[in-house]
């Protein structure tokens, strides 16, 4: 190969320095995720080991070996804790020490100073394993399933490939000889480290961009106080329960719910306390229901439930089971809080749009703020 590898090295270094510098700067100090992060280290241990190795063959050659194969371990072991990041998981030490390490010792007993090869095996094996763990862990996924992760997985899985040939032909050809040297060199090593290092960073920006636009929308559909869905999130989500309700022919509920002289306990105790009863309210509304079910705060002191698979006297039931618990919130309060109202509406076959069902829930939960409050009226739309 006419490629000269030293010159391809530094070709590496720059390409490493420049990506981590924009990487670093560009996306970890913005989002300061674990993923960039790692990413970050593996950068950086990747331009400090390519860099180490440019002593190979000079007086300090027993240095640059251990040291360059420990470092470039320990790059690929941060690609292995940068992919593990995006399933929340962290990376076990011990796992993080015992390839750099390995590989430092295998390559220090090996002659580093006048053997080029020193301790290549254990170091091949360890780069192996750790990029192929990395690739399992971004084919396992994260929360969110993602065609950039998936990518990532497949450039993650060729590296991976390409240094267990590379091991392979280390063990059977042996490094002298020419086919080691015309396909696993460290020329061609370099070309291959510098296309992962460009998929992966382009790959790793385009996840943070992805998950900001995740992170903004949840924000954009949630009530700031009491975390429930806020009016435009309710109304997005319960549209679309709605039309797969009809789709599926199911029936359920829903529940419109309405704090009672409230503006007494703002006067009485405060508008922080006002928040705090708006607050516990969220978290009756929360534990009388399933986790799937879609609650919302719709209104200063209103609140919303869509409960499938629910009859109108059974939300009657959860009605109460709402103002039971938000009373026993009265204790921890120190203040005692408000009842609440109801306006129930079944949801049927002949399913009506959700407009118009917030407006029939409406006029039920007038209809009991009328009867004198603290009760549920079940209601009906179109009549
Ligand atoms: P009713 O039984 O007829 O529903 O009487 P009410 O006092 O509950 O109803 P009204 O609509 O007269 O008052 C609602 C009050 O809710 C007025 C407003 O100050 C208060 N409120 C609205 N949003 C918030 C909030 O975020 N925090 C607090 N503390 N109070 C709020
Ligand atoms: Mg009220
Ligand atoms: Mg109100």
């Amino acid at each position: 190969m006419a490629l000269d590898t030293n010159s391809l090295r530094v070709a590496f270094a720059v390409v490493a320095f420049t990506v981590g510098i924009l990487f670093y700067f560009g996306d970890f100090l913005s989002t300061r995720s674990p993923y960039s992060g790692w990413w970050s280290i593996s950068l950086a241990l990747f331009l400090i080991g390519s860099a180490v190795f440019l002593l190979d063959g000079t007086a300090f050659g027993w240095l640059a070996n251990p040291l360059g194969n420990s470092l470039l371990v320990a790059g690929a072991c941060a690609v292995w804790a940068s992919a593990r990041s995006l399933r929340a998981l962290h990376p076990p030490v011990w796992v993080l020490v015992a390839g750099p390490a390995s590989s430092a010792v295998a390559a220090a007993v090996d002659r580093p100073g006048i053997n080029p090869w020193a301790g290549d095996g254990v170091f091949l094996a360890f780069m192996c394993l750790m990029i192929g763990l990395a690739a399992r862990e971004l084919w396992l996924g994260g929360p969110e399933s993602s065609r950039i992760r998936m990518a990532m997985g497949v450039a993650a899985a060729s590296v991976a490939i390409f240094y267990f040939c590379r091991l392979m032909s280390f063990i059977l050809d042996g490094a002298g000889s020419s086919r080691y040297n015309t396909f696993f060199g460290s020329a061609v090593t370099t070309l291959v480290g510098m296309a992962f290092l460009a998929v992966a960073s382009f790959s790793m920006f385009a996840l943070s961009s992805e998950n900001r636009a995740r992170v903004l929308k949840t924000a954009a559909a949630q009530d700031g106080l009491t975390a429930l869905l806020n009016r435009a999130g309710f109304l997005q989500e319960a549209g679309d329960e709605l039309r797969r309700m009809r789709l599926d022919g199911r029936h359920g509920s829903l529940v419109l719910a309405d704090l009672d002289h409230f503006k007494a306990v703002n006067d009485s105790y405060g508008h922080a306390a006002g928040d705090v009863a708006l607050k516990a309210f969220a978290g009756a509304c929360r534990a009388a229901v399933r986790s799937g079910d879609l609650v919302g705060r719709i209104g200063g002191e209103e609140f919303i439930l869509l409960v499938p698979g629910i009859s109108a006297e059974r939300a009657r039931f959860i009605a109460a089971d709402i103002s039971n618990r938000f009373e026993t919130a009265s204790a921890a309060a120190r203040f005692p809080m408000p009842t609440a109202s109801y306006g129930i509406i079944p949801i049927g076959k002949e399913t009506a749009d959700l407009e118009e069902l917030i407006a029939a829930a409406d006029t039920a939960l007038y209809m009991a703020k009328s009867l004198g409050r603290n009760q549920a009226v079940i209601g009906s739309h179109g009549g």
